[in-house]
């Protein structure tokens, strides 16, 4: 038989049947109009091509299909879970869910996907054939789990998105990693240990339970090409906000409210501390806010809060957040924005040793934050720069934003941005500063109103004595939160017009 009458009986075969019967099937593609027949895929390791041609896997036909469409190949994720992507290989695109994936370039599959071949191979619905038995012993995907929703918001290293329990029907919020060096599927000692390592600090982190700590309900570390992995990071949903913008909004927080915030931050924090967890990032943006609101004004509000709040959960998030993303891309991203990061973690000579006490330092700085609104270390402030400020802990309390601020709010942020760590209060000395247990009963406190009953036995204090407010440089003007804001959002602004 010649060459080309082999090809023209072979180009007769029926489609998309050519490989089936030799490998087990690790997915279907149903067709979306009812008459469509399915397309088995086989498990293939060397992966499966989908085209017009004869050569293919999987034939498809149509006038706009390219003999070589598209390929589909394995991954594995770090559970052992197989999964497929697909690369496009054609002139008039494989599209998935309606987007087009681009031509070489590649996208992980997950059941219930739209995949559509050009104008005319048609559209078909992408399922795993697992088996059911099997797939309850084994990590699931993050899709068999949950169904993705709106976006939240995106940061640093992740953008945030609503989901649901696909069992429970619970709204929870999941932190999508951008995409990461795989580990290549290749199993090395190394790489297992380094894998059981990471597993063992995950567990630490999803049996955290605490009221004032953003819940950890799952991960899922996922293939989304062959060389890189997306981690899905599953989170309690808060649904008010940062503490961020509540100072942005409002300009500053008065004392009484600073004071609620600060009694449910350091209970957070002493939680982590004492399961050796050192958050290294506390700041305005990664605390987060629940706010149940008051419908009557018969109902008592459990806190110093505003007229229409009845209570406020405030909650620590992003800890262990390095884990994720490595040590050395999260400290370089800490220091390049330093305003809250701890003189220790900064000093290069220091070979980062650090403990607790940097989280204590940048509680000091929230502090002073809440309390007048811009931050104690600034380019505004400048000179020296930022960095030497923080290194030679170098800030004052200017006049006239802390006059109405009691002394001893100015006493306790003193003995928290102390620049050496062992000088410095630890949580529980924080906790039991006589700040927080004067005159809760008079609106806002001033120096003279310390009443000497509020010095309790229990209660810290560094002085008593008068701390002095400093008169800004007449060429010198701190930039408050809400102002570094507004200006952020113009720019923003004018650069999208
Ligand atoms: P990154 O750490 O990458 O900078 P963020 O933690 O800042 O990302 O999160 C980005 C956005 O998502 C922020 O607006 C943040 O408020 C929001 N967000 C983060 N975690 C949650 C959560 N658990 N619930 C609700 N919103 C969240």
């Amino acid at each position: 038989m010649s060459l080309s009458r082999k090809r023209f009986l072979q180009d007769e075969t029926p489609t998309h049947k050519r490989v089936s019967h030799d490998f087990p099937t690790i997915a279907k593609l149903y067709g979306v109009i009812a008459e469509a027949s399915h397309i088995s895929i086989p498990r293939k390791s060397g992966g499966v091509v989908l085209g017009r041609s004869s050569a293919c896997d999987l034939r498809i036909s149509g006038t706009d299909v390219s003999s070589k469409h598209c390929q589909f190949s394995l991954a594995c994720n770090e559970a052992g879970r197989e999964f497929l992507y697909v690369t496009d290989m054609s002139s008039n695109g494989t599209f998935v869910n309606d987007e087009l994936i681009g031509k070489a370039s590649t996208t992980l599959l997950k059941s219930g996907d739209k995949l559509q071949f050009a104008k005319t191979g048609g559209a078909y619905i992408f399922r795993y054939a697992v088996d059911e038995v099997e797939d309850r012993n084994r990590k699931k995907s993050f899709f068999d789990d949950y169904i993705m929703g709106a976006p939240l918001g995106s940061g640093h290293y992740a953008v945030v998105k609503e989901a649901r329990d696909r069992h429970s029907g619970d709204v929870v919020a999941v932190k999508i990693f951008h995409p990461n060096k795989g580990s290549n599927n290749v199993n090395t000692q190394k790489q297992e240990e380094e894998t059981a390592k990471l597993q063992q600090e995950m567990n630490l982190l999803l049996s955290f339970n605490h009221p004032n700590i953003v819940k950890f309900i799952s991960y899922y570390v996922e293939p989304i090409s062959q060389h890189s992995v997306t981690t899905y990071l599953v989170l309690e949903k808060m649904n008010d906000g940062e503490l961020f913008q509540r100072i942005v909004n409002k300009s500053k927080l008065g004392q009484l409210e600073t004071k609620a915030i600060f009694r449910q931050l350091l209970s957070g924090l002493s939680y982590l501390h004492d399961n050796n967890i050192i958050h290294r990032d506390i700041k305005p943006e990664n605390i987060l806010l629940d706010i149940t609101p008051r419908t009557s004004s018969e109902q008592i509000q459990t806190g110093p809060w505003d007229e229409h709040e009845l209570d406020i959960k405030v909650k620590i998030a992003d800890f262990g957040l390095a884990k994720f993303i490595g040590e050395l891309k999260f400290t370089n991203t800490l220091c390049g924005t330093p305003a809250y990061v701890a003189p220790e973690i900064l000093d290069n000579s220091n070979e980062r040793t650090y403990s607790t006490k940097a989280d204590i330092w940048s509680s000091g700085v929230l502090l002073y934050v809440c309390l007048c609104g811009f931050p104690p270390f600034s380019e505004e402030l400048a000179p020296p720069s930022m960095k030497d400020q923080i290194l030679e802990g170098k800030y004052a309390f200017y006049s006239p934003y802390w006059d109405d601020i009691s002394d001893s709010a100015l006493d306790l942020i003193s003995s928290l941005l102390v620049v050496e760590p062992g000088q410095r209060f630890d949580v529980s000395q924080t906790a039991r500063h006589f700040w927080f247990s004067e005159s809760e009963n008079s609106i806002e406190p001033s120096s003279s109103q310390i009443s000497s009953e509020a010095m309790h036995v229990e209660s810290i204090a560094t002085s008593t004595s008068s701390i002095e407010r400093t008169q800004l440089r007449s060429n010198t003007q701190p930039l408050s939160l809400r102002e570094a804001y507004t200006s952020e959002l113009n720019f923003q602004k004018s650069s999208v017009a």
